[in-house]
């Protein structure tokens, strides 16, 4: 069979690049082996966030109840299996009404124009990888007990445990260690780094941090985990704290220390394409060393993004197309959806300071806004970082709508506006984005 593109994989990077290429008239066929809808659908961004909304609902609850109500975890699970299936009914349903050839099965590449699975093969003028990633497990004594697990096992457990330790307090780790702790699970961090969310604003993180310390959400920062043991009914987990030994004990242990990209069994190595450690090198086109194959999303290591695997996608149809857009993929905002919930699009302010710039930063709390004291998120922050001609260097949101917020300054910096420009773009009231035109 023969197509315009093959795409291996129907994570957000596969589909919405698959529909969005039928729409401009070519014909697109996409393998997947497991479930439509890819790590976003299945196992990442919408079940965490089913999560997240129900966390919030029982902090709600224990503010106007005056105690904390007893979750019932399989109503909580099953909504967020619901979710899950309903979307990814409507991932399947919209691959069919485009007019997508959808085939399940393991896509191996034969050469750089053809891809065998289920034992037949598939040729097409290009080839797009979207394998995604999976959980990366360091090597830690005890790693494979009972009870560790990775963030897409946890997403399955039907049971809510009574504590749990979280290895890494990144994006992943804090979001289940915000939800599980709404739940009434007591959770602790162990982090080897000397702040969380390594990639964020320090102010920002540091915020974050504290805010769920006050929840009582454990935190062991600079801690480097050497092993879990069994202990009863529980797992230690040892560490070592500056030069001395540690440990926490805790029901399930979520390793949570980043993901690897799936490049291994797919024949990259058969069809010659290129990789870096770990990831398919590819240019700003996503295209990789042989021009007529491609790879989006987490594969090709540039920003492990559902959104930015999406943008990806679109620039390289565009590419096929011979058709150029104006998308910028260098403004890639981020969110990560804990209590209190923190975004962040552009430079932090120890890059502006790296890279030797001139810069001006503002920071404006939350606690004066209307909306943030109603929705009870006064100790909130905005900092935006600007040059002294008024371009947007950065933004970075701690906050109750802190991904909303940071969405408007990514527009403004995408359209190469200056900060001035908020002063004349009317804003909702009450809104917590009022702010940020009071930013400026
Ligand atoms: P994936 O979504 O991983 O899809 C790849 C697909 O390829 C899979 O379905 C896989 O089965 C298939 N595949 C692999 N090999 C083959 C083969 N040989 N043949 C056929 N099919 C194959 N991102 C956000 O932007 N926001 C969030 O809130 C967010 N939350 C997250 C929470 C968690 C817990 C996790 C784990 C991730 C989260 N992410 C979030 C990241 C996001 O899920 C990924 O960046 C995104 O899914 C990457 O999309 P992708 O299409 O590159 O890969």
């Amino acid at each position: 069979m023969k197509s315009d593109i093959i795409i291996i994989g129907a994570g957000p990077g596969g589909y919405h690049t698959a529909a969005y290429a039928v729409r401009h008239g070519l014909s697109v066929t996409i393998v997947e082996k497991a479930e439509a809808g890819g790590t976003c659908l299945n196992c990442g961004c919408i079940p965490t966030k089913a999560l997240c909304h129900d966390a919030e609902a029982v902090e709600a609850a224990t503010r106007i109840c005056g105690t904390r109500p007893a979750v019932d975890f399989g109503k909580i699970a099953a909504r967020q299996q619901e979710v899950v299936a309903k979307l990814r009914q409507d991932v399947e349903t919209l691959l069919a009404q485009t007019g997508v050839t959808f085939v399940r099965g393991n896509a191996v590449l034969k050469d750089d124009h053809t891809i065998v699975a289920n034992g037949e093969e598939y040729q097409a003028g290009n080839i797009i990888i979207a394998t995604g990633s999976r959980p990366k497990m360091p090597p830690i004594e005890g790693i494979n007990l009972p009870g560790v697990m990775t963030s897409t096992e946890l997403l399955a457990i039907e049971n809510l445990p009574q504590s749990l330790c979280i290895i890494g307090a990144g994006v992943i780790g804090l979001e289940f260690a915000s939800v599980f702790n709404s739940f009434g699970c007591e959770v602790t961090v162990v982090e080897y780094m000397k702040e969380c969310l390594p990639p964020y604003d320090q102010d920002i993180s540091k915020r974050v941090r504290k805010a769920m310390e006050k929840r009582g959400i454990k935190f062991v920062m600079q801690a480097a985990v050497k092993s879990i043991a069994k202990n009863g009914d529980n797992l230690n987990v040892c560490y070592e704290y500056k030069g001395k030994a540690g440990e926490t004990s805790a029901e399930m242990v979520l390793v949570a220390t980043g993901r690897a990209a799936n490049i291994e069994n797919i024949g990259i190595e058969t069809a010659g394409i290129a990789t870096e450690r770990g990831h398919i090198i590819v240019d700003d086109n996503m295209q990789t060393n042989i021009g007529h194959v491609y790879a989006v999303g987490d594969v090709n290591g540039r920003c492990m993004l559902a959104h930015a695997a999406i943008m990806q996608g679109i620039r390289c149809v565009n590419n096929i197309l011979g058709r150029n857009d104006e998308i910028k993929l260098d403004i890639m905002p981020s969110a990560v959806f804990t209590n209190p919930e923190a975004a962040a699009v552009g430079l932090t302010e120890a890059q502006c300071k790296e890279a030797g710039m001139e810069y001006t930063v503002k920071k404006t709390p939350f606690r004066a806004n209307g909306r943030a004291v109603a929705d009870e998120a006064d100790g909130g922050l905005i900092k935006l970082i600007t040059k002294n001609d008024g371009t947007i260097l950065g933004c970075h949101v701690c906050g109750a709508h802190a991904a909303d917020i940071v969405q408007e300054a990514a527009a403004l910096m995408s359209l190469g506006c200056t900060a001035s420009k908020l002063h004349d773009i009317t804003h909702i009231h009450p809104t917590i984005a009022e702010l940020l035109r009071d930013s400026v």
